[in-house]
């Protein structure tokens, strides 16, 4: 008899299976559901990205275009990669320390599978992105979850952590800015990041996922801006919520040449590379990045204002977020901290859709996450219907 392996089994219930059932009951009911649930950006990849694409899979002079990615590197993406994080961190790599990567999800794991033995232990941020802890979990390795909590600015408090996981642990996941609270790291904390890992020879690895998404002028620095950091360190930048590409699958690895060289390996033995035409693309993006992401900013700052001034005016307490495409905001007193209460409720009774905290950990119950990657028409109606809600 087939079954699930025991990995498998081992994987937390997906959190939002509840929501969804209710999601589909109401639509059943008549109800217009509209949901600000999910970041996977509205508006579409940046022209001259797609134009690149479609020139190099209509290049009739290059003979490889429909072949393996691994097989026939597309030299021009890793040096793309090396260009910007010059330009954009002044950071210095060697062709030995990137890796290019089918998106960051997929690397992450790729990571835990190159690094970890069965029963080590690998340390995820939380709240976090729920990869990080799947990645041990298919490494056969176990989390141990450091709180990142408001009142230490969202960075994991170093001291907390027990010796004998800092003994044990061979991997540190932290990523700023943050998906889910939308907080932002500065050098001084990356600094402290790097050096609790050359202390207890962990890996840092830093999902760098959200590093253009910012607003307001401020500007996300690289944990390898760290003198040394690449000693220590990786991190993982995707080009999905960067540049609209979340489709394309087209990210990369940068850092710790040996972690870099785990996940290569990893790669070559269970993928095999992206489309060539996509890393044409993909090396077109990063080479504009300054001209492609203000655009792509911009609106995400005006649905930012519009859904901050409205939660606030509906009697609501919210900060404005500097980067990220989220809001993540507390629910009202009158939830008593219950983030599924809170969604249940509004989605019940207005028909919206939001993520509750809980969904992201303990650490995060009591809040709950507004996406802002929906139609700016999406998201005024949930705003009135928010504040119908409110009232
Ligand atoms: C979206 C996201 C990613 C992954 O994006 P990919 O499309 O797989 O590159 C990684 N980390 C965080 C925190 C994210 O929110």
């Amino acid at each position: 008899m087939i079954s699930f392996s025991e990995r498998l089994q081992k994987l937390p219930p997906y959190l939002f299976v509840d929501l969804r059932q209710r999601m589909q009951a109401a639509k059943a009911r008549g109800v217009d559901v509209i949901s600000l649930g999910i970041g996977d950006p509205d508006v579409s990849t940046p022209d001259p990205v797609v134009e690149a694409l479609v020139q190099s899979i209509q290049n009739p002079k290059d003979p490889d275009r429909h072949r393996y990615g691994c097989d026939i590197p597309v030299e021009d993406f890793p040096q793309a990669v090396l260009d910007f994080y010059q330009r954009r961190y002044g950071v210095t790599l060697s062709e030995d320390q990137v890796a290019t990567t089918l998106g960051s999800k997929d690397a992450i794991v790729k990571l835990s599978l190159g690094i970890l033995n069965p029963g080590d232990i690998g340390i995820a941020a939380s709240p976090g992105y729920p990869t990080y802890n799947i990645g041990h979990v298919f490494a056969s390795a176990t989390t141990y979850y450091a709180p990142i909590l408001r009142e230490n600015d969202f960075y994991v408090d170093f001291d907390a952590i027990p010796d004998e996981i800092k003994r044990l642990a061979k991997v540190l996941w932290i990523n700023y800015p943050n998906n889910p609270t939308t907080a932002t790291a500065d050098l001084n904390f990356f600094e402290r990041a790097v050096e609790f890992g050359r202390q207890n020879d962990i890996l840092i690895a830093h999902d760098n996922a959200y590093s253009e998404n910012t607003y307001d002028g401020y500007r996300s620095p690289s944990i390898l801006q760290v003198d040394g950091a690449a000693e220590v360190a990786v991190e993982f930048f995707s080009l999905s919520k960067a540049f609209n590409m979340t489709g394309w699958r087209l990210g990369f690895v940068v850092g710790h040449p040996t972690a870099v060289n785990a996940v290569k390996t990893v790669k070559d033995n269970i993928d095999n590379g992206s489309l060539r035409a996509l890393q044409f693309a993909g090396a077109k993006a990063l080479s504009i990045a300054e001209k492609i992401t203000p655009p792509i900013n911009a609106v995400y700052q005006k649905r930012r204002d519009v859904v901050v001034d409205a939660l606030m005016e509906s009697g609501w307490e919210i900060e404005k977020p500097k980067a990220t495409i989220y809001v993540w905001a507390p629910v009202p007193p009158r939830f008593e901290g219950s983030s599924r209460a809170f969604a249940t409720a509004l989605l019940e009774e207005v028909g919206v859709v939001v993520t509750p905290g809980l969904g992201y950990g303990q650490w995060s119950e009591g809040y709950y996450r507004i996406s802002l990657t929906y139609p700016d028409e999406v998201i005024g109606e949930a705003i009135s219907r928010i504040r119908d809600f409110a009232h």
